[in-house]
């Protein structure tokens, strides 16, 4: 049994916990970083990498497809899964190995292991305490059900669905927010039949209704199903697939049902009630400075109630790490934090929604413009269809940029500069797009926005 001493202590290190690590040891902390299974947490082994190293399989087996209208014979043969698994492990691997090396370069001493809070600002490990003069916590999140609805067998999350070494023929995915569409996404483009099962009146609910529309159409025509405000009342495994039954009466049949439901805190069990800490319903409650009610203690990533993405715990940690410093860091602007859904078509976003941008400031106040990727040239060289929406406070700057189309993930930096430095539509204007690029078609919304349209017809 031992006690050891640092300036921060950190439990989990993932997104959020391993950013907190570095911007400490950046800034001269001795920091102690908790994690029982592997650093980079659920984003680099179960998460965001291994799933879009997925979707660009899936994107290679779609360009097969679609070869012959491009002029090039190709056929396309079948997904040998195991070897996109490999491709997919070799991908996280490196990272991983890249992510260990650059954290055992820096003041940082990583303890593998499971934690527990045993002081307000102690971690236990096994025989081992963590005493930090601060104290971050990381710990993540995990993959939800509904109540009474287990997971096991054919009823899987996407934990499971990552480590499947076959493609279902048919699938049931149960939810259609992100991580939903996006396996949806996956198993279409590998060749399965696939249905989702959204309770909500469209599928992608938290992004403007008009991007919503464009999805279900684009996967309407990918074939595609869904069934939208529909809830599902039960779930039957049998030896070769799974029934089950919505509240309407109707039953499917599949395979597989992936359970895509959301992610809860995973905080239980590991002493933060306690020891004081305020929470609800599971999640870790802090101020906008990210310090629980208890001085001294923080927390960052999918604990904290908000956005569960990476960047966003990267950002945290980061935030954390300064505070933690004195540097009096700039409060985190949750609304101006990217969101980027990766299935085929891809969705991105930032800002507020043309409805959120009514209700904040009156809808005389708001105008909105829709440039379709129709007129926009790398868009038809790569057979895309969707839009951009931008939403501004009339003689004020852009509030919302709301994109779908393939490979508008990639238009979302410029977005979030737009929206977060508050720019004018006229500001942007100005700028210079390069031509032929899908980033043109941010320009010529603003140009349109602005007055004057070029390559639009309204
Ligand atoms: C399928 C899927 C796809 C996703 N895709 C994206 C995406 O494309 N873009 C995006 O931004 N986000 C994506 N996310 C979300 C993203 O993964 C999370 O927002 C992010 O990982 C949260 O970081 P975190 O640090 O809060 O938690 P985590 O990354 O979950 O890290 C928490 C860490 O704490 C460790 N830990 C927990 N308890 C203990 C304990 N008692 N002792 C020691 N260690 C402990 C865990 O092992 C883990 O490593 C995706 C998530 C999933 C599931």
């Amino acid at each position: 049994m031992a006690d050891h001493n640092f300036d921060v202590v950190i439990l989990g290190g993932g997104s959020g916990g391993y950013a907190a690590a570095l911007r400490s040891a950046q800034l001269g902390k001795s920091v102690a970083l908790i994690e029982k299974y592997k650093l980079g947490g659920t984003c680099l082994h179960r998460g965001c990498i291994p799933t879009k190293a997925l979707l660009h399989s899936a994107e290679v087996a779609d360009s097969v497809k679609d070869a012959g209208h491009y002029g090039v014979n190709a056929t396309f043969g079948s997904i040998d899964m195991p070897a996109v698994n490999q491709y997919r492990d070799s991908i996280v691997d490196r990272l991983f190995k890249g992510l260990t090396g650059l954290v055992g370069s820096k003041n940082i001493t990583v303890v593998q292991g499971e934690g527990r809070l045993a002081g307000p600002k102690t971690v236990q490990v096994g025989g081992d305490y963590y005493n930090g003069q601060n104290l971050v916590l990381a710990s993540g999140s995990y993959s939800r059900s509904l109540p009474g609805l287990e997971i096991g067998g054919r009823v899987i999350t996407s934990e499971h669905a990552l480590q499947l070494n076959f493609v279902p023929n048919k699938v049931i995915v149960l939810g259609g927010g992100v991580i939903g569409v996006e396996f949806a996404s996956i198993w279409r483009s590998f060749g399965a039949e696939v249905t989702i099962v959204e309770g909500l009146p469209s599928l992608v609910p938290n992004e403007d209704p008009a991007v919503s529309k464009a999805l279900e159409r684009a996967f309407r025509k990918r074939g595609i199903d869904f069934k939208t405000g529909v809830r599902f009342s039960g779930v039957q495994q049998h030896e070769n697939g799974v029934v089950v039954s919505l509240e309407t009466g109707e039953t499917l049949e599949a395979e597989l049902m992936l359970v895509a439901v959301g992610r809860g805190p995973n905080t239980a069990g590991l002493g933060y009630e306690e020891q004081g800490i305020t929470m609800d319903r599971g999640y870790v409650l802090t101020n906008d400075r990210l310090q629980t009610n208890i001085p001294g203690v923080y927390a960052a990533g999918d604990i904290v109630p908000g956005l569960q993405l990476a960047h966003r715990g990267f950002q945290q940690g980061i935030f954390i790490a300064e505070e933690i410093a004195g540097l009096k860091p700039a409060v985190i602007d949750e609304n101006g934090i990217p969101k980027v859904t990766y299935c085929e078509p891809e969705i991105a976003s930032v800002g507020l929604t043309e409805a959120k941008a009514k209700e904040q400031y009156g809808a005389d106040n708001v105008s909105t413009y829709e440039y379709n990727l129709g007129g926009n040239g790398k868009s038809q060289i790569l057979g895309t269809a969707g839009f951009i929406k931008l939403v501004r406070k009339n003689n004020g700057p852009v509030l919302g940029v709301h994109m779908i189309g393939s490979r508008v993930g990639e238009q979302i930096g410029e977005a979030q500069l737009i929206v977060n430095w508050e720019a004018y539509p006229e500001d942007v204007a100005t700028l210079i797009h390069a031509h032929p690029t899908m980033n043109e078609a941010i320009g010529e919304a603003h140009l349109a926005l602005a007055g004057k349209p070029l390559h639009a017809h309204a």
